[in-house]
């Protein structure tokens, strides 16, 4: 009876199995892809998908791009250029996280997905995923990045279009030209511990160098970042070298960065005063206070005759880009989440605005979201133990990890590639 038993249960488990199996691997295939312009003006793009699945789709910001994810299928449709409307420039497929695939639009503006929805197909075979994509001004995109449009309603949806009067013509047969296969790139992580060789930075009141510990941070940060498996590190030093501010920003940018986290620790004048804070970059500075840290900081080339006037001079036009307002939003983004997550993870932070902005000269790519990070008061006979000390800088490595997983995660950006 008992071995009656385990042979229906191993034949459960094995058909339970399959049935799984069965799922993850969708039986469907994106037959064509169509782009036409809508009679509002908007970019109508149109997915011939042979069977019914669940489909979601979702902004990304540096470069601008729209991201529609389906389960993995195969991809039979054409892979063109763009849309007359100058909306999308091209787009490409990719396998992501094994079970999805996903299509990836570049976008030639801001668009936001306006109304997407799953119809029949009029020839009767299949289904057809239907996008509006609408322009938009900056800052709505900006607001719609925190949004993931779902359907997950499955096969059973046969909800005729909305508006009948651009019902899509059944597809033409068009012989697949291409089937992409795009190898996804985990985020590259800038990690710039502050200062190195000929400059030491703050000296510690336990007489240890800012340098030393900003390098012995940020191999730790790397270390853990490495091990997580979901990014990719580049440093901008990783051993006690001087390197020029613009220099920094050059080297994150070469790498292709995804994000620029700088790692410092201040000194002020009354050894009372602890906590860590977090700089994003303005034009104007937040406070005199931060003018003068800021001024603090980029004075560091001075000290080896390095004029760092012309990297302002370079940026000052750029300051106004659109791309670069994107990239201050993102980089204001990242210092909330450091804010919040440090105060949960008992990690102190300034009692008062503990993040703060001026122009940090190392803040300055204007495609990368960019932080500069205060990791407490080496004036401070107990933070500059701390910061000395291996337990306390895993901690606060450990932190950093946090803010970077919940950046990529409430911005969709592991999806980036
Ligand atoms: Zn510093």
């Amino acid at each position: 009876m008992l071995r009656f038993m385990l042979r229906s249960l191993s034949a459960l488990l094995i058909f339970a199995f399959l049935a799984c199996t069965a799922n993850h691997a969708t039986a469907a295939t994106v037959t064509n892809l169509q782009m036409m312009r809508h009679p509002d003006g908007m970019t109508r793009l149109v997915l011939d998908i042979d069977n019914a699945v669940a489909f979601r789709s979702f902004a990304l910001n540096n470069p601008l791009r729209m991201v529609i994810d389906l389960p993995r299928m195969t991809w039979r449709a054409p892979m063109n250029k763009g849309d007359r409307n100058g909306f999308v420039k091209s787009y490409r497929t990719g396998i992501y996280k094994k079970d999805t695939l996903r299509l990836v639009l570049d976008l030639g503006r801001p668009v936001v997905v306006a109304q997407q929805q799953r119809v029949a197909a009029p020839n009767g075979r299949g289904w057809q995923y239907i996008f509006d994509l609408k322009p938009v001004d900056p800052i709505t995109f900006q607001r719609s990045l925190q949004q993931i449009k779902a359907d997950s309603n499955t096969a059973t949806a046969s909800t005729a279009p909305t508006d009948r009067s651009y019902v899509v013509t059944p597809p033409k047969p068009q012989a697949p030209t291409q089937t992409a296969s795009v190898v996804i790139k985990k985020p590259l992580i800038i990690i710039d511990p502050g200062h190195g060789g000929v400059d030491p930075g703050a000296l510690a009141a336990n007489r240890a160098y800012e340098k030393h510990i900003t390098l012995a941070v940020g191999k730790e940060l790397a270390r853990l970042l490495q091990a997580s498996g979901r990014y990719r590190v580049k440093m901008t030093r990783d051993r006690d070298v001087y390197i020029k501010l613009p220099e920094r920003v050059r080297i994150a940018r070469a790498a292709g960065g995804d994000l620029f986290i700088s790692l410092h620790a201040d000194t002020i004048g009354r050894s009372n005063v602890s906590g860590c804070s977090v700089y994003t970059l303005s034009d104007t500075a937040s406070d005199a206070e931060t003018a003068k840290l800021a001024e603090r900081e980029n004075a560091v080339d001075s000290l080896v005759n390095v004029n760092v006037g012309h990297v302002d001079a370079d940026v000052a036009d750029i300051l106004i880009d659109l791309v670069t307002r994107d990239t201050m939003n993102q980089s204001r983004v990242l210092a909330e989440t450091v804010v919040t997550t440090f105060k949960g993870s008992g990690i102190r932070t300034l009692p008062q605005r503990p993040h703060r902005s001026a122009g940090f000269a190392v803040l300055k790519a204007p495609d990368i979201p960019s932080i500069l990070i205060e990791m407490g008061f080496l004036s401070n006979k107990v933070e500059a133990d701390q910061l000395s000390s291996d337990p306390y800088r895993k901690k606060l490595a450990n932190a950093i990890l946090r803010v970077i997983d919940r950046y990529f995660n409430e911005t969709s950006k592991t999806a980036a590639y």
